[in-house]
This record gives C-alpha cells, structure tokens and sequence, in this order.
C-alpha cells in the first residue's frame, strides 16, 4: 500500500537526552535530505546505516541540529515503508524545530498510532500484536511489558489461530455430512467428533479468559483497599506506600469524581489503591461511613489491606470484618509494632488463615515485608511462568466471551440433535469472532478506533 509520508517525535517529550524525529512513507528519504547535510546523500547511502551530519534549515542556510540519521528502506522496516530517524540530543526546543521542518517540506503530522497502524495495514503485525503495542507503551511496569511483549510475539495469534482450525476440521466433516445426508452412520460420527472437538474449543477458551485476569491486573492495577478501625495507621500506610513506591500516573477510564484511585507500582505489581470517596479524607471507611459501607467497598477489592494496632485488643468489629472478607485475598497488618503488644497475635494465627504482617509504619518497619507479601501472592508462579498465554485486553475479553457463548450453543444443539447444517451457523460464528481477536474481518470502523488510541510517534 502507499501512503504519504509522516512524521513524529517518537520519544517522550522531556524526557531522556536523545530525542527521535521519525519519518515513514515513500518520500521519506527524499524529503530527509532536503534538510540533511552530511558525508553523502541519503538518497545514495545503504539501508540500515547510521549517518552523522546535521539539520539545516534551507530556506536560511541555518545549521539546527548535529544528529544522527538512521536510514532503514523498506521492506525491512516496522512500517514496511522507508524510515529514517532524525536523533537529536538537543532539547524540545530543536526537536520541534527539525520536525516542524519535515512538515515544511514534504511530510505530514502522523495522528497517534499512525506507525503502527501503517506496520498492520502493511501486513507487518496482525491486530492483536498492535493492540500488545499499544499496552505495551502504556505498559508502567516490567511485568506489564513483558506480558506485552510476549503478546507481540504472536503468541495470542498462535493460540487463536490452533482453536480456529479445530474448529475448521470440525466444519469439515459437517459438509462430509451435509453432503451424503442420507448415511447415518456419517451423521451420527460428525455428532460425536462435533462435541468432542467442540468441547476442546470451549475448554481453551476457557483457559484464556482465565488468564486474563492476570493480564487484567497487570493493565489496570489491582484493585487493593485498605481498611481498619479508626487510628490504626491507615492513612500513615497509604502515604507510605505511595511515597515509597513511585505513583503510576495513569489516564484509565472510570475514574469519577467520587472515586479516588491513587496507582503505585509495588515491587512490579500496579495496585489501584481504591477508595469510595476520595482516599485521603475517607479512607477511615470503617469509622466515616460505617461497617455496612464498608463492606460494600470491600465487595469489589482483589487485595484487602487489613490494619489493626497491635496496642489496643482484637474487638468484636474486627473479628466480624476480618470474617467477611475470609474468602477474599487479605493481608493482616499488625501495625504500631513499636508500642506494647495488647493485639492477641495467637488468637488470630488460630482462627484466621491470613498472612500476617508485623509493621511501625511510623518507623518505617515492615512495610519492604508488606510489599514482598503482595508480590509473593499474586506473582507465585503463575505469572512469571513463561509458557502462558495472556490475555490483557478487554476488546479480547469480550470478544472470547461471544465466541465461548457461541461454541456452548454449538454443542447444546448438538446434544440433542439439532440437525447440522444449523450448528454450522454457530460454529462460523465461533470462528468469525476469534478471527476479530487477531483482525481478521474487522472493520475498518473498528481499526481507526483502536489506532487512535495509540501514543503520538509510535
Ligand atoms: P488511620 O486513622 O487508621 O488512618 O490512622 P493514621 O494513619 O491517621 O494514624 C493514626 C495515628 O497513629 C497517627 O498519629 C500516626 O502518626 C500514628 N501511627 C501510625 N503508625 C504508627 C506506628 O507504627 N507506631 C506508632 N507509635 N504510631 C503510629
Ligand atoms: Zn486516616
């Protein structure tokens, strides 16, 4: 495909010493070397090289910029178009500068996404691998860009594309029946074949709405809410670990005026710190807004940070929170470990099968053994297993949930012997929408939405 020639800064502004202005398109060679001064032509320079030289302005003979060109032709590009890639190390002032003279001359502004959209329509990365892309910019922790980066690979297409093809041969032997209708035996073998293989779909795509839990997590933060009785050190935790841990900023929707959600990354784990009604004035849940409140914020949290003040005695409140939210993942706080020990410690290792974590969050003790904890639970193998696939992204969620519902309706007709050629409309279905999973037969409609939402320069 051609199309015209784009230019970006495809570094983030501000930051880092060396900035990138990045061109892609038929022209971009050309119109790099109405600005490029240096050793030779890049119109007669070999692909792949890097070439020293600077950025003058034509028009007033003013050299801008000493940079380095990286010339890339196309096909062996991530646009599959001619790249090169102006890097400056000057600061955002002459960045702007250089990529206000590609525009002067021949190239136009890319809209965000706009490189990798072009690397997809040019066949270079199917839909799921960009939208990995996409997370993978906005990816704010290693193991959110490594569960990116695996999804670059193609992992998610491999995975996709196997329950496709069972999903073929099962489509298969229904012609062999559509066409001999008049054997029985055929009928009653595709039936058969038909529910095992269906079951096998189903069961797999099982397996990855399950993992996407996880990815979710990775994506989005862990939903955590820490509660306690009043004067516990709620506040004081709160504040530690987001000092302590450097605050994500994050632009994910749903933040509404009456939700406050701090981000902090805890030894590689995004936490949404969650609180109903603005985290730093409420966060005494317990006390502001009572039990039954409480309990309701409690109802949606993934991680429960229970703090108690190993000064005063277990009362029957904290026995009564501590037991509804048992079946949840709650971490136990023992906090003011630097006054006298009144908190009866045996009574809760006996009755209550949550960890327990020793803290003066005053002194700040015991919070690394917090952030070790929250690791140790949500990253215990499974996560860090290389040979899962994830799935982190909810236009995949949601399209593996139809095809689920649509491969179960499959089988439901099956048993109890609707005729095939009408569990076959299911079954395309199936296969249509794990096909949208990795683009194939997605709108256009569909490709500029998601496109758009990618960073400016990538
Ligand atoms: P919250 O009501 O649960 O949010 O509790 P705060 O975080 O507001 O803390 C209540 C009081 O306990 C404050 O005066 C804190 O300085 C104090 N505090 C917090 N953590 C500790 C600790 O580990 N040891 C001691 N001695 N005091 C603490
Ligand atoms: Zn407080």
């Amino acid at each position: 495909m051609q199309f015209e020639t784009i230019s970006s800064i495809s570094t983030p502004v501000g930051e880092g010493a060396i900035a990138i202005v990045r061109l892609s398109g038929e022209d971009a060679i050309e119109i790099a070397d109405r600005l490029y001064k240096g050793a030779k032509k890049l119109t007669d320079t070999k692909s792949h090289t890097i070439n020293y030289g600077h950025i003058v302005d034509p028009k007033t003979g003013e050299t801008v910029e000493e940079v380095m060109v990286a010339l890339m032709r196309a096909p062996k590009t991530y646009t599959r178009e001619d790249i090169v890639e102006i890097n400056c190390h000057g600061g955002i002032h002459t960045v702007n500068r250089v990529l206000q003279l590609t525009l002067n001359h021949g190239a136009r502004m890319a809209e965000p996404g706009e490189f990798t959209k072009r690397a997809f329509l040019n066949g270079r990365v199917d839909l799921s691998q960009a939208e990995a892309v996409m997370d993978f910019i906005r990816a704010k922790t290693n193991e959110a860009s490594k569960v990116a980066n695996q999804q670059v690979q193609g992992r998610l297409k491999t995975y996709i594309e196997e329950l496709r093809q069972s999903i073929l041969n099962i489509l298969a032997q229904v012609e062999v029946n559509i066409d001999y209708p008049e054997y029985d035996d055929v009928e009653e073998a595709t039936t058969s074949f038909l529910l095992e293989e269906a079951e096998k779909v189903s069961v797999n795509i099982d397996k990855l709405l399950k993992s996407s839990s996880e990815g979710r997590i990775l994506r989005e933060g862990l939903s955590t809410v820490i509660v306690g009785k009043p004067n516990v050190g709620k506040s004081s935790l709160l504040n530690y670990l987001i000092q302590d841990n450097k605050a994500i900023v994050t632009d994910v929707a749903g933040t509404t005026r009456d939700i406050l959600e701090e981000y902090v990354n805890v030894n590689g784990i995004p936490l949404k710190l969650v609180d109903t009604a603005g985290i730093r004035e409420t966060d005494d849940i317990v006390e502001k807004i009572g039990v039954e409140r409480s309990r309701e914020a409690l109802k949606g949290a993934e991680l429960i940070l229970y703090v108690m003040n190993n000064n005063d005695e277990l009362t029957p409140e904290d026995l009564e929170l501590l037991k509804s939210v048992d079946d949840k993942k709650v971490i136990g706080i023992v906090n003011k470990l630097d006054l006298e020990n009144n908190l009866d410690l045996n009574y809760l290792e006996e009755h209550f099968k949550i960890p327990l974590i020793k803290t003066s969050i005053i002194k700040g003790e015991g919070v690394d053994d917090l952030e070790n904890e929250i690791q140790k639970m949500f990253f215990d193998g499974s996560l860090s297993s290389t040979d899962s696939t994830y799935v982190s992204n909810n236009r995949h969620i949601n399209l593996l949930e139809q095809a689920k519902v649509s491969i179960e309706d499959a089988i439901a007709s099956a048993e109890i012997d609707v005729p095939v050629d009408i569990i076959q409309i299911d079954l395309i279905k199936t296969w249509e929408l794990l096909g949208e999973v990795i683009g194939e037969d997605v709108s256009e409609q569909l490709i500029d939405k998601l496109f758009s939402q990618f960073c400016l320069g990538k």
